[in-house]
Protein backbone atom coordinates (compact mmCIF):
# COMPACT_ATOMS: atom_id res chain seq x y z
CA UNK A 1 0.00 0.00 0.00
CA UNK A 2 1.12 3.17 -0.77
CA UNK A 3 0.49 5.61 1.86
CA UNK A 4 0.90 8.59 -0.65
CA UNK A 5 -2.19 7.40 -2.39
CA UNK A 6 -4.80 7.84 0.28
CA UNK A 7 -3.00 10.63 2.05
CA UNK A 8 -4.92 14.20 1.40
CA UNK A 9 -3.23 17.01 0.14
CA UNK A 10 -0.90 18.95 2.98
CA UNK A 11 1.02 21.72 3.78
CA UNK A 12 4.47 20.51 5.00
CA UNK A 13 4.40 21.15 8.83
CA UNK A 14 6.24 24.42 9.39
CA UNK A 15 8.38 26.17 11.63
CA UNK A 16 5.01 28.88 12.46
CA UNK A 17 3.95 30.40 15.81
CA UNK A 18 1.28 28.15 17.30
CA UNK A 19 -0.25 29.29 20.54
CA UNK A 20 -2.44 27.84 23.07
CA UNK A 21 -6.14 28.34 22.86
CA UNK A 22 -9.15 27.18 24.46
CA UNK A 23 -12.20 24.97 23.26
CA UNK A 24 -13.19 26.83 19.72
CA UNK A 25 -16.62 25.52 20.93
CA UNK A 26 -17.40 25.47 24.39
CA UNK A 27 -14.31 28.30 25.50
CA UNK A 28 -12.97 25.05 28.47
CA UNK A 29 -9.69 25.17 28.81
CA UNK A 30 -9.74 21.65 29.66
CA UNK A 31 -8.22 18.71 27.34
CA UNK A 32 -7.18 15.39 27.32
CA UNK A 33 -4.52 14.38 24.13
CA UNK A 34 -6.19 12.69 21.25
CA UNK A 35 -3.66 12.25 18.37
CA UNK A 36 0.37 12.71 18.57
CA UNK A 37 1.26 13.76 15.13
CA UNK A 38 4.55 14.51 13.85
CA UNK A 39 5.47 18.26 14.63
CA UNK A 40 1.48 19.38 15.72
CA UNK A 41 -0.97 17.13 18.35
CA UNK A 42 -4.48 17.02 18.88
CA UNK A 43 -6.77 17.81 21.78
CA UNK A 44 -10.15 16.64 23.19
CA UNK A 45 -11.85 19.21 25.23
CA UNK A 46 -13.27 17.93 28.40
CA UNK A 47 -16.35 19.87 28.18
CA UNK A 48 -17.77 19.35 24.60
CA UNK A 49 -15.55 16.76 23.02
CA UNK A 50 -14.43 18.83 20.34
CA UNK A 51 -10.97 17.87 18.66
CA UNK A 52 -8.89 20.75 18.13
CA UNK A 53 -4.88 21.58 17.14
CA UNK A 54 -3.81 22.94 20.38
CA UNK A 55 -0.97 24.67 20.15
CA UNK A 56 -2.86 26.40 17.24
CA UNK A 57 -0.89 28.69 14.48
CA UNK A 58 -1.50 31.83 14.06
CA UNK A 59 -4.73 32.88 11.38
CA UNK A 60 -2.00 35.13 9.41
CA UNK A 61 0.29 32.21 9.09
CA UNK A 62 -2.60 30.04 8.04
CA UNK A 63 -3.80 32.18 5.26
CA UNK A 64 -0.48 33.09 3.81
CA UNK A 65 -0.45 28.75 2.95
CA UNK A 66 -3.15 28.83 0.75
CA UNK A 67 -2.90 32.74 -0.98
CA UNK A 68 0.68 32.73 -1.34
CA UNK A 69 3.05 29.68 0.20
CA UNK A 70 1.74 26.42 -1.93
CA UNK A 71 -0.83 28.16 -4.20
CA UNK A 72 0.50 26.44 -7.31
CA UNK A 73 1.19 23.35 -5.79
CA UNK A 74 -2.89 23.69 -4.76
CA UNK A 75 -3.88 24.01 -8.10
CA UNK A 76 -1.89 21.10 -9.68
CA UNK A 77 -3.42 19.35 -7.00
CA UNK A 78 -7.08 20.37 -7.62
CA UNK A 79 -6.68 20.28 -11.51
CA UNK A 80 -5.49 16.72 -11.30
CA UNK A 81 -8.25 15.36 -9.14
CA UNK A 82 -10.91 17.94 -9.65
CA UNK A 83 -13.34 15.24 -11.96
CA UNK A 84 -12.76 12.34 -8.92
CA UNK A 85 -13.86 15.71 -6.08
CA UNK A 86 -16.80 16.89 -8.30
CA UNK A 87 -18.33 12.92 -8.62
CA UNK A 88 -17.53 12.80 -4.77
CA UNK A 89 -19.33 16.19 -4.07
CA UNK A 90 -22.46 15.49 -6.21
CA UNK A 91 -23.02 12.33 -4.86
CA UNK A 92 -22.48 13.65 -1.62
CA UNK A 93 -25.39 16.42 -2.48
CA UNK A 94 -27.65 13.99 -3.75
CA UNK A 95 -27.54 12.04 -0.83
CA UNK A 96 -28.15 15.38 1.69
CA UNK A 97 -31.43 15.57 -0.74
CA UNK A 98 -29.68 18.75 -2.96
CA UNK A 99 -32.14 17.42 -5.70
CA UNK A 100 -35.15 18.28 -4.19
CA UNK A 101 -34.33 21.14 -2.70
CA UNK A 102 -33.26 22.72 -5.70
CA UNK A 103 -36.73 21.65 -7.50
CA UNK A 104 -38.37 23.50 -4.48
CA UNK A 105 -35.94 26.66 -4.72
CA UNK A 106 -36.55 27.24 -8.82
CA UNK A 107 -40.41 27.35 -8.38
CA UNK A 108 -39.66 30.15 -6.41
CA UNK A 109 -37.42 31.96 -9.41
CA UNK A 110 -33.30 31.60 -9.72
CA UNK A 111 -31.87 30.20 -6.86
CA UNK A 112 -28.73 31.71 -5.64
CA UNK A 113 -25.50 29.47 -3.93
CA UNK A 114 -22.35 30.58 -2.24
CA UNK A 115 -19.25 28.04 -2.74
CA UNK A 116 -16.77 28.87 0.18
CA UNK A 117 -13.16 27.06 -0.89
CA UNK A 118 -15.03 26.38 -4.41
CA UNK A 119 -11.11 25.67 -5.69
CA UNK A 120 -10.84 25.80 -9.76
CA UNK A 121 -14.84 26.17 -9.47
CA UNK A 122 -16.15 23.31 -11.32
CA UNK A 123 -18.91 22.53 -9.07
CA UNK A 124 -20.25 26.14 -9.41
CA UNK A 125 -19.82 26.09 -13.22
CA UNK A 126 -21.89 22.56 -12.93
CA UNK A 127 -24.23 24.63 -10.51
CA UNK A 128 -24.87 27.74 -13.39
CA UNK A 129 -25.97 25.75 -16.16
CA UNK A 130 -28.71 24.06 -13.80
CA UNK A 131 -29.90 27.78 -13.52
CA UNK A 132 -27.91 28.84 -10.33
CA UNK A 133 -27.20 32.09 -9.88
CA UNK A 134 -23.41 31.23 -8.91
CA UNK A 135 -20.80 33.16 -6.76
CA UNK A 136 -17.62 31.75 -4.99
CA UNK A 137 -14.59 32.56 -2.29
CA UNK A 138 -11.38 31.05 -2.74
CA UNK A 139 -8.16 32.06 -0.88
CA UNK A 140 -6.25 30.13 -3.09
CA UNK A 141 -5.01 32.98 -5.37
CA UNK A 142 -4.21 30.57 -8.46
CA UNK A 143 -7.39 27.89 -8.14
CA UNK A 144 -9.56 31.58 -8.27
CA UNK A 145 -8.20 32.40 -11.10
CA UNK A 146 -8.56 29.34 -13.25
CA UNK A 147 -12.26 29.67 -11.77
CA UNK A 148 -12.79 33.34 -12.60
CA UNK A 149 -10.30 33.11 -16.15
CA UNK A 150 -11.16 29.44 -17.63
CA UNK A 151 -14.29 29.06 -16.04
CA UNK A 152 -15.80 32.71 -16.42
CA UNK A 153 -16.88 32.76 -12.48
CA UNK A 154 -17.20 35.32 -9.82
CA UNK A 155 -15.00 34.30 -7.43
CA UNK A 156 -13.68 36.37 -4.34
CA UNK A 157 -9.73 35.87 -3.20
CA UNK A 158 -10.79 37.12 0.22
CA UNK A 159 -11.98 35.05 3.45
CA UNK A 160 -15.75 35.08 4.05
CA UNK A 161 -15.79 37.57 7.08
CA UNK A 162 -13.92 40.36 4.85
CA UNK A 163 -16.30 40.09 1.99
CA UNK A 164 -19.17 41.26 3.55
CA UNK A 165 -21.58 40.17 2.14
CA UNK A 166 -24.87 41.55 2.44
CA UNK A 167 -27.20 39.88 5.18
CA UNK A 168 -30.06 37.29 3.49
CA UNK A 169 -28.17 36.96 0.14
CA UNK A 170 -27.97 33.19 -0.25
CA UNK A 171 -30.87 30.73 -0.40
CA UNK A 172 -27.26 28.14 -0.11
CA UNK A 173 -24.22 27.63 1.14
CA UNK A 174 -21.72 25.22 0.39
CA UNK A 175 -18.42 24.67 2.15
CA UNK A 176 -16.56 21.64 1.25
CA UNK A 177 -13.46 20.38 3.23
CA UNK A 178 -12.96 23.76 4.28
CA UNK A 179 -14.09 24.07 7.94
CA UNK A 180 -11.40 22.15 9.45
CA UNK A 181 -8.70 24.85 8.14
CA UNK A 182 -10.25 27.71 9.70
CA UNK A 183 -8.86 29.10 12.97
CA UNK A 184 -12.02 30.19 14.30
CA UNK A 185 -14.80 27.54 12.65
CA UNK A 186 -17.80 29.85 15.16
CA UNK A 187 -17.48 33.45 13.82
CA UNK A 188 -17.11 31.30 10.27
CA UNK A 189 -20.66 29.49 11.04
CA UNK A 190 -22.09 33.03 12.34
CA UNK A 191 -20.89 34.86 9.14
CA UNK A 192 -22.96 32.24 6.94
CA UNK A 193 -26.14 32.14 8.94
CA UNK A 194 -25.84 35.65 8.47
CA UNK A 195 -25.46 35.92 4.47
CA UNK A 196 -28.29 32.97 4.14
CA UNK A 197 -31.79 34.12 4.15
CA UNK A 198 -34.50 32.62 6.48
CA UNK A 199 -34.88 29.03 5.24
CA UNK A 200 -31.54 29.13 3.56
CA UNK A 201 -29.29 25.92 3.78
CA UNK A 202 -25.69 25.70 4.92
CA UNK A 203 -24.68 22.01 3.16
CA UNK A 204 -20.86 21.34 5.26
CA UNK A 205 -18.95 18.86 4.30
CA UNK A 206 -15.46 17.85 6.77
CA UNK A 207 -13.76 14.90 8.01
CA UNK A 208 -15.70 12.89 10.44
CA UNK A 209 -13.05 12.24 13.68
CA UNK A 210 -15.90 9.29 14.56
CA UNK A 211 -15.55 7.30 11.70
CA UNK A 212 -14.02 4.35 11.65
CA UNK A 213 -11.16 5.06 9.45
CA UNK A 214 -10.00 7.76 11.96
CA UNK A 215 -10.66 5.65 15.04
CA UNK A 216 -8.15 2.60 13.04
CA UNK A 217 -5.60 4.72 11.57
CA UNK A 218 -5.47 7.47 14.82
CA UNK A 219 -2.06 9.79 14.22
CA UNK A 220 -1.50 8.51 10.96
CA UNK A 221 -5.10 9.28 9.63
CA UNK A 222 -5.47 10.46 6.45
CA UNK A 223 -6.87 13.37 7.52
CA UNK A 224 -4.83 14.37 10.47
CA UNK A 225 -2.63 16.87 8.90
CA UNK A 226 -1.06 20.20 9.74
CA UNK A 227 -3.92 22.40 7.98
CA UNK A 228 -6.69 20.26 9.69
CA UNK A 229 -6.83 22.55 12.88
CA UNK A 230 -10.32 21.08 13.42
CA UNK A 231 -11.43 17.10 13.52
CA UNK A 232 -15.31 17.32 14.15
CA UNK A 233 -17.59 14.66 14.56
CA UNK A 234 -21.23 14.55 13.85
CA UNK A 235 -21.99 15.48 17.43
CA UNK A 236 -19.40 18.88 18.28
CA UNK A 237 -20.10 20.37 14.03
CA UNK A 238 -24.05 19.86 15.05
CA UNK A 239 -23.43 21.60 18.21
CA UNK A 240 -21.45 24.58 16.34
CA UNK A 241 -24.26 24.39 14.01
CA UNK A 242 -26.68 25.04 16.56
CA UNK A 243 -25.15 27.06 19.00
CA UNK A 244 -25.16 29.96 15.58
CA UNK A 245 -29.07 29.53 15.75
CA UNK A 246 -29.18 26.32 12.28
CA UNK A 247 -31.46 23.60 12.69
CA UNK A 248 -29.57 20.52 11.53
CA UNK A 249 -32.38 18.72 9.00
CA UNK A 250 -30.02 15.63 7.72
CA UNK A 251 -26.52 14.24 8.42
CA UNK A 252 -24.78 11.97 5.71
CA UNK A 253 -21.14 10.11 5.91
CA UNK A 254 -19.39 7.69 3.56
CA UNK A 255 -16.48 6.04 3.56
CA UNK A 256 -15.72 3.21 5.27
CA UNK A 257 -11.59 2.26 3.71
CA UNK A 258 -9.46 3.87 1.96
CA UNK A 259 -8.83 2.75 -2.06
CA UNK A 260 -5.66 0.66 -1.40
CA UNK A 261 -5.90 -0.28 1.98
CA UNK A 262 -7.62 -3.39 1.31
CA UNK A 263 -9.51 -5.94 -1.35
CA UNK A 264 -11.96 -4.33 -3.38
CA UNK A 265 -15.06 -6.23 -1.96
CA UNK A 266 -14.17 -5.76 1.48
CA UNK A 267 -13.67 -2.00 0.66
CA UNK A 268 -17.44 -1.85 -0.72
CA UNK A 269 -18.99 -4.02 2.14
CA UNK A 270 -16.94 -0.75 4.67
CA UNK A 271 -18.29 1.42 2.34
CA UNK A 272 -21.87 0.56 2.55
CA UNK A 273 -21.47 -0.47 6.05
CA UNK A 274 -20.24 3.12 7.27
CA UNK A 275 -23.08 4.85 5.39
CA UNK A 276 -25.54 2.90 6.85
CA UNK A 277 -24.72 3.56 10.11
CA UNK A 278 -22.86 6.46 10.51
CA UNK A 279 -18.97 5.75 10.87
CA UNK A 280 -18.06 6.90 7.44
CA UNK A 281 -14.64 8.90 7.06
CA UNK A 282 -16.56 11.87 5.73
CA UNK A 283 -19.85 13.43 7.04
CA UNK A 284 -21.90 15.90 5.30
CA UNK A 285 -24.47 18.31 7.60
CA UNK A 286 -27.24 20.13 5.91
CA UNK A 287 -28.78 22.84 8.14
CA UNK A 288 -31.33 25.58 7.84
CA UNK A 289 -31.79 28.63 8.76
CA UNK A 290 -34.37 29.10 10.49
CA UNK A 291 -37.40 31.76 9.47
CA UNK A 292 -40.09 32.21 7.87
CA UNK A 293 -40.23 31.34 3.87
CA UNK A 294 -38.70 27.94 4.55
ZN1 LIG B 1 -15.32 22.33 24.49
Amino acid sequence: MKRSSIKTWSTPVADETSLPIPCALCGGTRFTTQLCCEGFSYVRCTECGLVQMNPQPLVTDVAGRYREGHGDAYLSYELANEKSFLRLQELALEDAGFTGLEGALREKGMPSVLDIGCATGSLLEILRQRGWAVRGVEICTPSAEYAQLVRNLEVHTLPLMENHFPAGEFDVVLASHLIEHLNEPAAFVGEVYRVLRPGGRFLVTTPNIAGFQARLFKSRWRSAIFDHLYLFSIKTLSKLLTQAGFTIEKTVTWGGLAAGTVPVLMKRWADRAAKRFGFGDVMLIRAMKSGVNA
